[in-house]
């Protein structure tokens, strides 16, 4: 089917200062040549470890963090050379669900305030009108209309992100970024969140970017999965591909991480030697050589390609080459 969203070759730097005595800036690099699409309809999961720079890829597609170069296509039109009044009319068919709904909500607004400021900004006037639409959005995210006039802390954590979602509801998206709407949440509620994420799915025929570093809920929910590391996809796949054979070993050793429920199947666990290197001078080659247990001559000389091996099925690594 058709690609609402297209990334091509996105980077996003953050200059810092060098040293404490120095006057050289260098950059981080967040994200650091990223390309994927997401289809209508589909939910991609992306997934990695704190810091690899998955949030700053979803923030940036959204525009909330500028990209540094690269190319983000909406329907086909790029977002970031787009001007302003283009911009702010596509934005409206993009939002964003913040992993936190405690900071993400205004704790001295009514809640009936909150849901209703996009459309507010948008032109709506206050009224009948506007109440009746707030109402249902309220509705639609499973919340009692009749507690709109009540303020974020009277309602529970799970309450609360469900607020944030009839926000970003608010406009009528096709795209939503989840940026780890359920990680500051109790087991038992993330389930139900996911439920209505997937039911809002399917009734509003919208379309997913899943931000994740729990890869259990990122299996519940996603069609495909993308991993990151220090800044790069590493490996693409369907969800069901990825979990049954992971090709790159970094993904080989994040799957190896999940508990697994049967104690009788023995899944060995790969333990991932050193630390994450500074994503402002990324190891040369492979960004995963420093770690990987697998790494050949060629690993810190030549970047690998993301290749295509089929079946939407894309990898970085020498070894695909030599298979
Ligand atoms: Fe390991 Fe080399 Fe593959 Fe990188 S390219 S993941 S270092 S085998």
């Amino acid at each position: 089917s058709e690609k609402l969203i297209e990334i091509k070759d996105l980077k996003v730097y953050f200059p810092i200062q060098g040293g404490i005595f120095s006057r050289t800036v260098e950059n981080v690099k967040a994200v650091d040549g990223v390309s994927f699409y997401i289809k209508k309809g589909e939910t991609l999961g992306l997934v990695g470890e704190s810091g690899c720079g998955k949030t700053t890829v979803g923030r940036s597609i959204l525009m909330l963090t500028p990209p540094t170069s690269g190319e983000v296509l909406f329907e086909g039109t790029d977002l970031i050379c787009c001007n302003r009044a283009d911009l702010r009319k596509l934005r409206q068919n993009m939002q964003i669900v913040f992993q936190d709904p405690n900071s993400s909500l205004n704790p001295r607004m009514l809640v009936k305030d909150i849901v209703a400021e996009p459309l507010i900004i948008n032109g709506m006037k206050k009224g009948e009108e506007l109440d009746r639409k707030v109402a249902q959005l309220l509705e639609t995210v499973g919340l009692n209309p009749t507690h709109a006039n009540r303020y974020p802390h009277e309602f529970s954590g799970g309450q609360r992100q469900r607020i944030g979602i009839a926000r970003a509801l608010a406009l009528n998206p096709k795209f939503i970024v989840l940026d780890e709407p359920t990680s500051s949440l109790d087991v038992s509620v993330q389930s139900q969140i996911l439920n209505k994420l997937e039911e809002l799915q399917r009734d509003l025929g919208l379309t997913y970017l899943f931000i994740s570093h729990n890869l259990i809920v990122v299996k519940y929910l996603s069609d495909r999965v993308a991993v990151m590391y220090l800044g790069k996809i590493v490996e693409s796949a369907k969800t069901d591909d990825l979990f049954a054979e992971p090709m790159h070993p970094y993904t080989q050793a994040l799957l190896s991480a999940i508990p697994v429920p049967d104690p009788s199947i023995k899944t060995k666990r790969i333990i991932l030697e050193g630390d994450v290197p500074t994503p402002i001078n990324p190891p040369k080659g492979c960004r995963f050589h420093t770690r990987c247990r697998h790494r050949m001559d060629i690993c810190d000389k030549v970047e690998p390609e993301f290749k295509d091996i089929g079946g939407e099925h894309f990898v970085a690594c020498h070894l695909i080459d030599k298979k």
